[in-house]
């Protein structure tokens, strides 16, 4: 299987490595919305966030905030953005699951997000679906 983030954990290919431990890495992206975009991945390639064991996320979302902190006193961020891409949809480009961590600064840019408002029924009908896929799915949950 063809993975560009795979041939950088095999040091196939070239990236800037800012942190790596036995199961996870983080590399510089090399388009940065901002400078010091970082990404945070598992060494193990996982398609997506809902592929990825419960085990290796908590390690993996551990480290995220790790490298938050990291990224924000590097570039002497004002904010940050923790976000990931699932699905071609949501515009995810590199089926290797990754966090990515993009530094903020004060009126940097706005995401150009147009938000939508529910009328009681619509609101009441995903909430009812979502509830009855809970009690379906419920049993996958640990602790
Ligand atoms: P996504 O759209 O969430 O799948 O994000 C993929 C990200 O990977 C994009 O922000 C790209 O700029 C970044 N990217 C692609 N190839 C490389 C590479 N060889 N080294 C570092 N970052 C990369
Ligand atoms: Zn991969």
């Amino acid at each position: 299987m063809d993975c560009i983030f795979c041939d950088i954990i095999k040091k196939e290919a070239p990236s800037e490595i800012i942190y790596e431990d036995e199961d996870i890495i983080a590399f510089l992206d090399i388009n940065p919305i901002n400078y010091g975009h970082l990404l945070v991945l598992t060494k193990q390639h996982y398609d997506n966030f809902l592929t990825v064991p419960e085990d290796m996320l908590h390690k993996l979302i551990s480290r995220v905030q790790f490298l938050a902190g990291i990224v924000k006193r590097a570039t002497s961020a004002d904010g940050f953005n923790t976000m990931s891409n699932n699905g071609v949809a949501a515009g995810q480009r590199i089926f290797h699951f990754h966090f990515h961590i993009i530094p903020r600064f004060e009126n940097d840019f706005k995401f150009n997000l147009i938000s939508k408002s529910y009328n009681e029924n619509e609101l009441k009908t995903i909430s009812a679906k979502m509830k009855e896929f809970i009690e379906i799915y419920s049993g996958q949950l640990n602790g």
